[in-house]
C-alpha cells in the first residue's frame, strides 16, 4: 500500500508562485496524485503487484496486457513525484553536461519546448539518458514513462491540462516557458545525471 505521505511535496504549496499557483499545486499534488495512489492500491490489492516497490510494478506491468490500469496509475505516481522534485525557485545554474550536449542553454530550452509543445493530448516531456549514455529530449503519451523503456529519466514537465489549466488555460507554450526559465531544480537534475 502506498500513501501520499511517501511522496511529499518538496516545497510549500505557495512556493512556485507566481508561475504555478498554490491552487494548482494543491489540486495537482493533493487531488490528482492522491487519486493515482488510491487507484493503484485498489487495483493491485490481491495481485502479484501488491507488495512490490513502485519501480518494479511499473517495469513488470508494462509487459502485462492484463495490468494496463495498474501500469497507468503506478506510472503516474512515479511521473508526478519525479515532476514535483524537478521544481524549485532557487536560482541554480544548468549543469555543464546539458549545455555541452545541446550546444547551449538556449538550444536546450528551445528543443525541450518544441518537443513539449507538440505533444498531442496528455503526456510528458523528458530529458532522458539512453542506453548509449546520450542525453535526449523525448515525449511520452498519457501515463507512459521512460523507466518502462529502459531509459533513465533526468528531468520532466507534466503536459496534462490539469498541470496548467487553472493558471494558463490553453496556453501550454507559456506554461512550458515559465517552468523552463524559472522553476527547474537544476540540483535535482544534476543528481540524476550523476546517478
Ligand atoms: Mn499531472
Amino acid at each position: 500500500m502506498f500513501s501520499l505521505n511517501q511522496f511529499p511535496l518538496p516545497f510549500p504549496a505557495k512556493g512556485m508562485e507566481p508561475y504555478m499557483s498554490e491552487q494548482t499545486i494543491n489540486f495537482h499534488h493533493g487531488k490528482h496524485l492522491d487519486t493515482y495512489i488510491k487507484n493503484l492500491n485498489e487495483l493491485s490489492q490481491g495481485t502479484k503487484y501488491a507488495d512490490l516497490p513502485l519501480n518494479e510494478i511499473i517495469i513488470k506491468s508494462a509487459k502485462d496486457e492484463s495490468a494496463k490500469k495498474i501500469f497507468n496509475n503506478a506510472a503516474q505516481v512515479f511521473n508526478h513525484n519525479f515532476f514535483f522534485n524537478c521544481l524549485s525557485k532557487e536560482k541554480i545554474s544548468m549543469p555543464e553536461e546539458i549545455i555541452i550536449s545541446f550546444g547551449s542553454a538556449d538550444n536546450f530550452f528551445e528543443q525541450f519546448k518544441s518537443v513539449a509543445v507538440s505533444v498531442f493530448g496528455s503526456g510528458w516531456a523528458w530529458l532522458i539518458r539512453d542506453t548509449n549514455n546520450e542525453l535526449k529530449i523525448i515525449s511520452t503519451a498519457n501515463a507512459d514513462t521512460p523507466i518502462a523503456h529502459n531509459l533513465k529519466p533526468i528531468m520532466t514537465i507534466d503536459l496534462w491540462e490539469h498541470a496548467y489549466y487553472l493558471d494558463y488555460q490553453n496556453r501550454r507554450p507559456d506554461f512550458i516557458d515559465a517552468i523552463l526559465k524559472n522553476l527547474i531544480n537544476w540540483d535535482f537534475i544534476k543528481e540524476n545525471l550523476e546517478k
